[in-house]
């Protein structure tokens, strides 16, 4: 556990970070925690299997569909959502409550439905959408990362579709055109370079 901050210390501010399937906000998080390793980046549950290389406890925290059962039930996840319609993915409540108290910011990269649950339950947090330079360039991200199979790409192309109609219910836009300038922005509207740096 975090250690407590003293009385009268503000709360963190939670940043939602969201957006369509390959738009790259893995890549972003991973430059974001590049610069920053102090900031804190919410670590979430799925059902879903390991890809190679990734590691429990600190890609996701990977378990069976029993386990994200019970922890529904237990009220131990802020939100939760079925993604692309399969696995399930959810953040876990206690580790953002204990961040925040200590007065650190906290980053969340989550899907669409997700977020709209962090924004009814949280509304002071700040949501960020991640948003393709176009529809096109969206689509050559999801066939260059060559992770889907076809048909999973054709699933994820339908997700994102609609999601790409979401930007409008976020805070901030910003435009994942290159990798550093994207970073640069989602750093200056967090204040992550001011509370973590
Ligand atoms: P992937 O399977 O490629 O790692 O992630 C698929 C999608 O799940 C991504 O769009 C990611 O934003 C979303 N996701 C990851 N963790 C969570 C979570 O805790 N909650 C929600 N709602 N979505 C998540």
């Amino acid at each position: 556990h975090e250690p407590a901050r003293p009385d009268d210390a503000p709360r963190g501010r939670l940043t939602v970070l969201a957006g369509p399937t390959a738009v790259g906000k893995g890549t972003i998080v991973t430059e974001l925690r590049r610069r920053y390793p102090d900031l804190w980046v919410s670590v979430s549950a799925t059902t879903r299997p390991p890809r190679a290389g990734e590691v429990d406890g600190v890609h996701y925290r990977f378990v069976d569909p029993d386990t994200f059962t019970r922890m529904v039930a237990e009220g131990q996840l802020l939100e939760w959502a079925v993604v692309h319609g399969r696995h399930r993915y959810g953040t876990l409540r206690g580790p953002v409550d204990d961040v925040l108290a200590t007065g650190r910011p906290a980053l969340l990269e989550i899907d669409l439905q997700g977020a709209r649950q962090v924004r009814a339950a949280m509304p002071e947090a700040r949501f960020v959408f991640l948003a393709p330079p176009s529809w096109e360039e969206l689509q050559r991200r999801l066939v260059g990362r060559g992770t889907e199979t076809p048909a999973e790409r054709e699933r994820r192309l339908l997700t994102a579709r609609a999601e790409l109609a979401a930007a409008e219910e976020f805070d901030h836009v910003v435009v994942n055109d290159d990798v550093a300038r994207a970073t640069d922005e989602l750093v200056s509207l967090m204040g992550a370079a001011r509370e973590v740096g």
